[in-house]
């Protein structure tokens, strides 16, 4: 916190400066998935108002969290939307060395939860709003929540946005990047199976049927698939590793070793590079829990298989030599090769609506989610020129 106020000393009044000011408030905010970011969309409010600027809050149902879209200058097409997510991943269990909800400065670097993924991109963008204001095309503010859990506030707003806003020119989405430029992403589908068996003593098999011993069996079948997906990798890939990908991550069942075990419950990822499909993918796994449910009911009515989708993002497929490319590549001045990565992100949802989209955003994916998360001082300063050529580029 003294150090936020050194670095500030040290500044001369610039973007940059407005932007580590904003970046402050942002992470005071805990806006971990599983509580409410409203205190972060109000703050956001306000200060757009104080800037005259109109904004859009979409809650979600239960109303207790929002996404949060604004227009900055006129209300044409040809505008650039910046999209970041306001919602970071938990910080429990994790060894923090200070306040992971306290911005604080050490050694060129900014330390707090959010700070790379992705409050930093957002305060950036914040900040810029005064010279946004000027640009003869717009910027659209597009500040979403749950991206970190399957990407699910984001759909409506991209929806009203594709909707009610003049066609935008590209959408820049600020996931951590080092401000390089990426051009595709996998796209992720979660699901989650609860297998419900007949609890008996476990020394009468005959008398009931073990959920655990039927999920075995389709986890078998899930680590099978995983294994055949290495076989299709497409070596000209960006995309590391080179191929679908599938794992079982979470597995709970049983309550004793002498019980045949009521309930068993698993869940697990599909990653797809573009091309891949899913559903596809998954048809002999599906195929199988509804055999092995029908055997099941017959034999202890009330048992089954019960497999639903939890989330499913939608990939970002590569396009080249886009307009929106060359764009980006002018703000940035980064001539390297493009990139792919495995993470998800929102820009996949984003394309599917429509509008050409790319990730650039400052700070390291190495350090998201990770305890003692930073973004380094250099990279917040290459986002505030970035943010400057791009008011520049609108002008
Ligand atoms: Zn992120």
């Amino acid at each position: 916190m003294g150090g936020v106020k050194l670095i500030h000393a040290a500044m001369p009044h610039s973007l940059f400066s407005d932007a580590v000011d904003i970046f402050e408030q942002l992470i005071a905010f805990d806006t971990t998935s599983r509580d409410s970011n409203l205190a972060l969309i109000e703050w956001v409010e306000s200060y757009l108002t104080r800037h005259g600027i109109g904004f859009v809050r979409l809650p979600n149902e239960a109303g207790n969290k929002a996404n949060l879209y604004a227009t900055i200058g006129p209300n044409i097409e040809g505008g650039v939307i910046l999209s970041g997510h306001s919602d970071v991943v938990p910080v429990d269990g994790q060894d923090w060395h200070s306040d992971p909800f306290q911005l604080r400065y050490s050694d060129g670097k900014f330390y707090g939860r959010g700070t790379c993924d992705m409050k930093g991109f957002i305060a950036l963008a914040l900040a810029a709003v005064p010279l946004f204001k000027q640009g003869q095309r717009p910027v659209h503010l597009a500040i979403s929540y749950d991206e970190e859990i399957g990407c699910r506030g984001a759909p409506a707003m991209i929806a009203e946005i594709a909707d009610k806003i003049p066609a935008p020119r590209l959408a820049i989405i600020g996931e951590p990047s080092m401000m390089g430029l990426i051009k595709g992403h996998k796209g992720i589908a979660v699901h989650e199976v609860l297998v419900t068996g007949h609890e008996a003593h476990s020394s009468l098999t005959h008398l009931g049927l073990s959920a655990n011993m039927v999920a075995v069996e389709l986890m078998h079948d899930l680590a099978e698939l995983s294994r055949n997906l290495w076989d299709k990798a497409d070596v000209t890939s960006a995309f590391v590793p080179p191929h679908s990908t599938l794992t079982i991550g979470e597995i709970k069942g049983g309550t004793a070793t002498n019980i045949l075990a009521g309930h068993c419950r698993f869940a697990f990822d599909l990653r797809c590079p573009p091309g891949a499909d899913p559903e596809a993918i998954l048809a002999p796994f599906m195929e199988k829990s509804r055999a092995l449910d029908a055997e099941m009911a017959a034999a202890f009515p009330g048992t089954g298989i019960n497999v639903h989708k939890i989330s499913a993002t939608p990939p970002l497929s590569p396009q080249a030599g886009s307009d929106a490319e060359a764009f980006v590549r002018t703000l940035t001045g980064d001539n390297g090769p493009a990139g792919a990565v495995a993470y998800a992100a929102e820009a996949g949802l984003f394309q599917r609506a429509g509008f050409p989209s790319l990730i650039c955003g400052p700070g390291s994916i190495e350090q998201a989610h990770q305890p003692n998360e930073y973004i380094t001082a250099d990279q917040m300063e290459r986002g505030a020129a970035f943010m400057e050529r791009l008011a520049e580029a609108l002008r």
